[in-house]
C-alpha cells in the first residue's frame, strides 16, 4: 500500500533548495535473500505436518506422559529442530502454571525455542503455536455463532477466555460481549480427545520450523539474532507467548519484531471462496505504532520478493472475538504482527476434523516466503532510527520560521544513510520518499508539520532498509483547549 500513488519522479523546488522527491520505490532486492526465500520447501513442510498432526492431541492440558499427546509432540519438535542444523540452539522454555482453563492441577507448559545467533543481541522472532484443541461438536463454528448471539461460549484461540488485557472494559452481567472483548470462558472437554490441529496451528508451527532450516542453512551472517519459536497454551489464553514475553521484558531482552503465524495454511474459505494469492496481516494501532509500521514493512518487502502474493494489511489487532500470540507481545510493549490465512473455514477449526487435507501446501509455502523476506531483510538492515527524546517526545519541530518541517533522528548502528518518507495526515500509507544521505536531520521548507506525517528509515550500504520510525504525537492525556 506504500506505493498507491503513481507519482512520477517530481522535481520540487522550495526556497531555493532543489531535491527530487519520488513515490516510494521498490526495496533493493538482495540476491542472497532471494535465494533463501526460494529455498523454502513445501514438501518438507508437508512431511513435518504429516508427523505433527499424527499425534492424537497437542492440547496443553493433555497428559504429557502419553505417547501420542503434548509431551511427545513437543519433544518431537525439539528433536527435529536439533537435527535440522548445528547452528540452531534448541531449548525448552518451561513454565509451571496453575489454574489453567481446562487443565487439572499444575501444568508444565513448554515453548520450544531455536535460536540462530546473530552479530547483535537484538532479536527477531517467528512463531506458531503447536498446541491444539478440540472444543467438541461444532468447534469454532459453534463458538462464532455463540459469540454472534451474545451468549457465553464463544471461546476460541487466544485472547478469548481467561486472558485479561489492560484497559478491557468490564462486562455487565447479562450484557452481550462487545465485539472486541473476550467472550466468557467456556469449559474445555476432555483434553485427551483427538485434536490434530493441522491448520490451527500446525501450519504456523511447520512454517516456523522450515524457516529455522532455511535461515540456518543460508550461510548468511545476520546482524540480528533470529528466534524460531513454537509456543503452547495459545488455546487457553496465549499462555506460552505471554510467559515468554513477560520473561523477555523482565530480562530486558531486546525483541525488535515478532512475526506470528496462526492458521496460515488454508486457501478454501468455509463460504466457498478460494483465495491462495493473499494473506491477511493484523497489527495493533494506533497509526504508526511500531507494530503497524512493522506490518507495513512486512508487506512492502514481502511483496517485493514474492510479487505473486499479496499481503492485505488490517488496521486492527486481530479478528472479532478472536486472539493470537502477537497480542501477548503487544501487551508487554513489543512490536508484533499476526498473519492469518485469507479465508477461514470455521467448520474445520478446533475440532477432530482440522486435518492435513485442509492445508494447501503451495499456499503455506507462499506465506512462508513472505515471512522469510521480511525477517531476512530486517535482520540485515540497521535498526529503525530513534525519532523521540528519552522522554518520548517526537524530535520534530517547525524551525524558527514556524512554517518549516524540521526532522531529527539518532544514528542507527550500521546505517549508511536514511530515507525520509511522508504522506498527507489523512492517508494510511507513505506517498513520497527521499534518500537524504548519511545525516541526522532534514528540513522541508514550507511544509507544515500539522498537515503531513513524516517518518525515517535507516539503510545500510547494501540497501537493506529498516522499518519506518514515524513522528507521532504523544497520546493526549487531557484536553488542554485550543
Ligand atoms: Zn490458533
Amino acid at each position: 500500500m506504500r506505493r498507491t500513488l503513481c507519482l512520477a519522479i517530481a522535481g520540487v523546488v522550495l526556497a531555493g533548495q532543489t531535491f527530487r522527491a519520488q513515490a516510494p520505490s521498490q526495496p533493493t532486492i538482495d540476491p542472497r535473500i532471494a535465494k533463501l526465500v526460494a529455498s523454502i520447501s513445501e514438501e518438507r513442510m508437508q512431511q513435518l505436518l504429516q508427523k505433527l498432526s499424527s499425534f492424537k492431541t497437542r492440547n496443553t492440558c493433555s497428559d504429557p506422559s502419553l505417547p501420542d499427546a503434548v509431551g511427545a509432540a513437543r519433544q518431537w519438535i525439539f528433536d527435529e529442530l536439533t537435527r535440522t542444523s548445528p547452528k540452531l540452539q534448541v531449548s525448552f522454555d518451561t513454565h509451571q502454571l496453575q489454574n489453567v482453563r481446562g487443565c487439572a492441577g499444575t501444568i508444565e507448559l513448554r515453548n520450544v525455542v531455536a535460536i540462530l545467533p546473530g552479530k547483535s543481541p537484538r532479536r527477531i522472532y517467528v512463531s506458531g503455536h503447536y498446541d491444539s484443541v478440540n472444543l467438541g461438536a461444532g468447534g469454532q463454528q459453534a463458538s462464532n455463532a455463540a459469540a454472534a448471539a451474545g451468549t457465553a461460549g464463544g471461546a476460541s484461540g487466544g485472547a478469548a477466555a481467561g486472558a485479561t488485557r489492560p484497559g478491557a472494559a468490564p462486562q455487565a452481567p447479562g450484557e452481550p460481549p462487545a465485539p472486541d472483548q473476550p467472550p466468557a470462558p467456556r469449559p474445555i472437554r476432555d483434553p485427551n480427545i483427538p485434536a490434530p490441529g493441522a491448520n490451527d496451528d500446525g501450519s504456523g508451527t511447520v512454517l516456523s520450523m522450515e524457516l529455522a532450516r532455511v535461515f540456518a542453512e543460508s550461510g548468511i551472517d545476520f546482524d540480528a539474532t533470529l528466534v524460531f519459536i513454537t509456543v503452547a497454551g495459545e488455546e487457553q489464553g496465549l499462555l506460552g507467548a505471554a510467559a515468554h514475553a513477560k520473561m523477555a521484558k523482565e530480562q530486558k531482552i531486546p525483541i525488535q519484531a515478532w512475526f506470528n503465524n496462526d492458521i496460515v495454511g488454508g486457501s478454501h474459505g468455509g463460504d466457498g471462496i478460494i483465495d491462495s494469492a493473499t494473506i491477511r496481516l493484523y497489527s495493533e494501532g494506533p497509526d504508526d505504532s511500531p507494530s503497524r509500521s512493522l506490518a507495513m514493512f512486512a508487506k512492502r518487502v514481502g511483496e517485493a520478493y514474492v510479487p505473486s502474493h499479496q499481503v492485505r494489511l488490517m488496521a486492527r489487532r486481530d479478528r472479532f472475538s478472536r486472539g493470537g500470540d502477537h497480542s501477548a507481545l503487544n501487551d508487554q510493549g513489543f512490536a508484533a504482527i499476526g498473519f492469518r490465512e485469507s479465508r477461514e473455514n470455521y467448520a474445520k477449526q478446533h475440532g477432530a476434523n482440522d486435518t492435513i487435507d485442509g492445508v494447501d501446501f503451495h499456499y503455506l509455502g507462499q506465506n512462508a516466503r513472505v515471512n522469510a523476506a521480511g525477517i531476512a531483510t530486517l535482520a540485515l538492515a540497521p535498526p529503525p532510527p530513534v525519532v523521540t527524546t528519552t522522554r518520548g517526545a517526537p524530535t520534530i519541530d517547525r524551525r524558527t520560521s514556524g512554517y518549516d518541517a524540521h526532522l531529527r533522528w539518532q544514528t542507527s548502528p550500521g546505517a549508511a544513510g536514511y530515507i525520509v518518507v511522508w504522506r498527507k495526515a489523512w492517508d494510511p500509507d507513505w506517498q513520497h520518499e527521499i534518500a537524504v544521505g548519511n545525516v541526522t536531520e532534514y528540513t522541508f521548507p514550507h511544509m507544515n508539520i500539522d498537515d503531513w506525517v513524516f517518518g525515517v528509515a535507516s539503510v545500510d550500504a547494501a540497501g537493506h532498509e529498516s522499518a519506518v520510525s514515524a513522528y507521532v504525537m504523544a497520546p493526549r492525556v487531557e484536553s488542554s483547549g485550543g
